[in-house]
């Protein structure tokens, strides 16, 4: 099939190129081809998606006027609920969890016409950075399947990677979008925290968890955002957007436009491949017409061990309602705290007990002033920092991930190594900003990503940023 973006799709659905049914089709087979390699999907929708596909070709028939994403395959992971199907958030508690009720993202995306294809692998409960701590299975990066793809939301980024979906949706609550689009060569976008309703996300740290899209191009990840971001009444946290940036106004130019280069965000244990490919990006936007002005972060290396305090205790708190009563698997037995502890020490695995311990841990009586205030006041002065550049640039340009994808099992041993994965994309969440990483070239045969950020509601210029650098670089 020659269309491969979601615009492309819906606008073949719509002049009758191509039928809804031909696309899922196609989609399904490449999956069937692909997928027992690869390992992104734990479950397609296959009669589900079959049915929606259906009531589109239906409307084509009948002549209605078809919504935004018409037709459009689109993945999910696997914390992200979507009525009637399991969603397990890549653990064994919620094995056999049914989702009652559509995430709001999910709602939206059914209402304009996207067809929802299959729920994907990811780190437990979102804690990873290479989708190995599923309790499922592993997923490879489809680039070489000797790597991991990154995570947690691996499952939704190799799946738009390997051509098997054009679109998924993935949750970011560190870098969880972004660290792996920028490991398999996508495009993966984190909003602005409050952009998209969080309500039918399974929480991880709710100050920091946000919904957001994997895609293969600019232009699909402003149309996805269009159709999935908005207030919620269900999210007291959600908010109005003010400025919708619709992918038909995307522009190929960086007119106007200035680029600061965090200098903290180019550190001696990165990659020296990947330092290069990013710098002569940066020079290219440079040529292209983009002002470029070095600025300085200076709590950049403080947002790491602040992330590992806050999402932690936040993690702690919101897993207490995993238990066996409430929600989860139930472990058998008469005595009720015997269930409790079975029900838990069994449904978790290590990294998440892990959480839940240093989470308790930092919120005690003895330690929360010494550990939980002073990550929440290292947070208010990150997201100063951030203000404070904002004022002078209008978007932040530098690597996403200090290295290229690891080999599997490398680093699954070492949580440390593992976290340090994440060390330029936690601040994003800290903040509560926005970021995309956008492919900007191979290194040792890998993909590479560029990340753009921007302030808070400042979206739309992280879009633009991507859309000019795709531009350049196709
Ligand atoms: N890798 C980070 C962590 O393990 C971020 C995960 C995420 O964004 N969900 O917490």
């Amino acid at each position: 099939m020659e269309y491969t973006t979601a615009v492309q799709i819906r606008n073949a659905i719509e002049n009758k190129k191509v039928t809804a049914i031909e696309v899922l089709e196609h989609y399904l087979d490449i999956i069937a081809q692909k997928d027992k390699e690869i390992g992104a999907f734990l479950e397609v929708f296959e009669d589900d998606a079959r049915a929606q596909a259906k009531k589109i070709d239906e409307m084509v028939a009948s002549g209605e006027s078809l919504p935004r994403m018409a037709g459009v395959p689109i993945a999910v992971k696997d914390n992200i609920l979507v009525k009637g199907h399991i969603a397990s958030a890549g653990s064994k508690i919620l094995e056999n969890h049914v989702a009652t009720y559509d995430a709001t993202a999910v709602a939206n995306l059914k209402e304009a016409g996207a067809v929802i294809i299959g729920r994907t692998n990811m780190d437990e409960f979102a804690m990873g950075s290479s989708t190995e701590t599923s309790f499922w299975q592993v997923t490879k990066n489809p680039v070489d399947t000797t790597k991991v793809p990154g995570g947690s939301s691996g499952g939704s980024v190799a799946a738009v990677a390997a051509g098997m979906v054009p679109v998924a949706l993935g949750s970011s609550t560190g870098g969880s979008i972004q660290q792996p689009a920028s490991l398999c060569g996508v495009y993966g976008m984190k909003p602005t925290y409050g952009f998209v309703s969080r309500y039918g996300l399974i929480a991880l740290g709710s100050s920091l968890d946000q919904i957001g899209a994997i895609t293969n191009d600019a232009k699909d990840m402003a149309l996805v955002l269009e159709v999935i971001e908005g207030i919620d009444e269900h999210d007291a946290t959600s908010v109005d957007i003010p400025e919708v940036v619709t992918h038909e106004l995307l522009q190929d130019n960086f007119e106007g436009m200035t680029f600061g280069v965090p200098k903290e965000y180019f550190v001696d244990e990165m990659d020296a491949d990947v330092k290069k490919l990013v710098e002569e990006a940066i020079e290219k936007i440079k040529s292209a017409g983009g002002t470029i002005k070095e600025v300085s972060l200076p709590l950049t290396e403080y947002a790491l061990p602040a992330y590992y305090i806050i999402q932690p205790a936040e993690a702690s708190s919101n897993l207490g309602r995993f238990d066996g009563m409430r929600y989860g698997t139930r472990a058998q037995s008469d005595k009720l705290k015997e269930s409790y502890l079975m029900s838990r020490g069994g449904g978790f695995g290590k990294e998440v007990k892990r959480r839940i311990m240093i989470g308790t841990y930092v919120l005690s009586a003895g330690y929360y002033d010494a550990y939980y205030k002073k990550a929440l006041q290292i947070r208010q002065m990150i997201s100063k920092d951030f203000e404070r550049v904002f004022e002078e640039v209008d978007v932040l340009v530098g690597p996403t991930s200090p290295v290229v994808a690891w080999g599997l099992g490398d680093k699954f041993d070492d949580p440390i190594a593992m976290y340090l994965a994440d060390i330029f994309t936690v601040s994003v969440n800290i903040a509560g900003i926005s970021s995309i990483s956008v492919p900007c070239g191979l290194a040792k045969g890998l993909p590479v990503g560029l990340q753009f950020l921007a302030g808070a509601g400042q979206d739309g210029k992280i879009l633009r940023a991507a859309a000019a650098f795709e531009a350049l670089t196709k």
